[in-house]
Parts: structure tokens; C-alpha cells; sequence
């Protein structure tokens, strides 16, 4: 299967703004950014959607995830003010990139229900 955009972003074979990195987490700015700040935070492993997940099994990479988008919201000054928190998954979940990634939005007012 063709590699993602994200894993060629994680293999540095095409560029991104890269805000995080650690062993196992790669943050780096949207593309085409929905709010002031919009981060994706996806694990370096491959992991297409949300239905590949289990707690057992990827607690502590979903952990690092949450531990990330704690420390980058601070890095982007947007904690305090707060921010949100996105994964889509699959077709109707409004998933366009089958690898695993969280949105870190803030900057703006959110607003409820989302489109
Ligand atoms: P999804 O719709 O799958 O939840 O979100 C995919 C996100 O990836 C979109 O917000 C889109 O703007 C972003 N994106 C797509 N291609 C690229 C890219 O090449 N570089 C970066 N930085 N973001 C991308």
C-alpha cells in the first residue's frame, strides 16, 4: 500500500512545520488551518483510524498523545484560554488522511455541535 502524506512527513521525505517530537509522537502544524493554532499529533507507528485502536493495548501511546497536546497547548499559549480536542474516523467521521491523528485546535471560539 502507497505510504500516507504523515508517513512520508514522519520519513522527512516532504516538509511540515514540526512543533513536537519524541520517540513515539509527531506534532506539526495543519496544512490548511481551521483555527489561529490547528496541530495534528499522530503516533510515528501506523495505525489507520480510530477502529484499529484498543485501550489495552495503546493506552500509553493514546497517553502521549494527551501529553503532547497538553505541552504544545502550552507552547502555543492557548491552554489557559482552552482548546479542542478532534479525531475523526473513518468515511462519515470526515477522515481524509488514513493515518491515525489527533487536531489540536484553539485561538478562537469553538463553537457546538461541529459541522
Ligand atoms: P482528517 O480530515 O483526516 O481528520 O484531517 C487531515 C488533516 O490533514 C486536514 O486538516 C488537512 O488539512 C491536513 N493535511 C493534509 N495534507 C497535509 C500535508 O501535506 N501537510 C500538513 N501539514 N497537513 C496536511
Amino acid at each position: 500500500m502507497a505510504d500516507t502524506i504523515f508517513k512520508k512527513i514522519i520519513n522527512k521525505e516532504i516538509p511540515a512545520e514540526i512543533v513536537f517530537e519524541s520517540d513515539s509522537i509527531l506534532a506539526f502544524r495543519d496544512i490548511n488551518p481551521k483555527a489561529p493554532t490547528h496541530i495534528l499529533i499522530i503516533p510515528k507507528i501506523e495505525i489507520p483510524t480510530v477502529r484499529e485502536l484498543s485501550g489495552k493495548e495503546h493506552g500509553p501511546l493514546l497517553g502521549e498523545m494527551i501529553d503532547a497536546a497538553n505541552i504544545i497547548a502550552k507552547q502555543e499559549g492557548i491552554s489557559e484560554d482552552g482548546f479542542r480536542l478532534v479525531i475523526n474516523c473513518g468515511e462519515k467521521g470526515g477522515q481524509e488522511v488514513y493515518h491515525l491523528h489527533m487536531h489540536l485546535l484553539g485561538g478562537r471560539q469553538m463553537t457546538w455541535p461541529a459541522g
